[in-house]
């Protein structure tokens, strides 16, 4: 299989890609990679580029372009995830990992009145996006946002706006929303951080619009929730007729 490196659009300019330095190092030094050798580059931005290394340096690479595809990998069906930062930072940075392989399009870190110290380190979740966008065959990048507040992520943009508790009526499954007249082309899903979401929250959300929804009746973890929700959505559109696969541009 070829091996897929991320190089911003900003570094691709007339037919050539010049891999950033980590890259370019990564494919010199460790995979030992030479002209002539194929590769592929995904922008973050939609654009998937195949391409063939033309010169190599000890921290430099540089390939033409051959074939360039949009869009690979993604939906046309947009998940907001919206989930409370955690106590445990690890637990956090694996639900970032999974929700770019789910497809997730962005990625709101929420704060809400049950939130205890976590955060966040901006720039092992960058790296965290990157790699888990070139593992699993994506070609933009996760938009992930700053922190926002529990009321504030109600106010996002959405054609529907689910809002996961687990003291929700099993009757308000997530499937059965689903199974609604509408069909959603961009959900914001929101999931409370390890003690919940307080009723008035629940309270705002439903007034604000939002729909409480049911993830079955056991009790899952924050990051779990998140996946199982995320998941269900996706093999939801994608299985809805609206939905076209990547198309190639050139
Ligand atoms: N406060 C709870 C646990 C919260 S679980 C307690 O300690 O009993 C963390 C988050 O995961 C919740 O805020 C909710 O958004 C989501 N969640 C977990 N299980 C769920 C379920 N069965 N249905 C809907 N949401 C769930």
């Amino acid at each position: 299989m070829t091996t897929t490196f991320y190089a911003p659009p900003e570094r691709i300019r007339d037919g050539m890609i010049d891999l950033p330095e980590e890259e370019a190092r990564h494919a010199v030094r460790v995979l030992r990679m030479r002209p002539g050798d194929a590769l592929v580059v995904v922008d973050g931005a939609g654009g998937w580029h195949e391409a063939g290394l033309v010169e190599t340096g000890k921290s430099r690479a540089v390939a033409r372009v051959i074939r360039t595809l949009r869009e690979v990998g993604e939906s046309p069906f947009e998940i907001t995830l919206a989930l409370a930062l955690l106590k445990q930072r690890n637990r956090f940075e694996t639900a970032l990992e999974k929700a770019v392989e789910l497809g997730v399009r962005r990625f709101v870190p929420l704060v809400t009145d049950r939130t205890e110290k976590g955060g966040l380190k901006r720039s092992r979740a960058e790296s965290i996006l990157i790699a888990a966008m070139k593992q699993s065959g994506r070609s933009r990048l996760m938009d992930l946002s700053e922190p926002v507040t529990f009321d504030a992520a109600l106010r996002l943009d959405a054609d529907l706006k689910l809002v996961a508790h687990e003291q929700a009526d099993p009757a308000s499954s997530l499937v059965r929303v689903l199974a609604g007249p509408a069909y959603p082309e961009h959900v914001l899903l929101m999931i409370g951080p390890e003690g919940g979401f307080t009723e008035e929250e629940v309270t705002r959300a439903r007034s604000a619009g939002g729909r409480v929804v049911s993830l079955g009746s056991r009790r899952l973890r924050a990051e779990t929730a998140a996946l199982a929700a995320a998941s269900a959505l996706m093999l939801w559109a994608e299985a809805a007729p609206t939905s076209v696969s990547a198309s190639a541009s050139t």
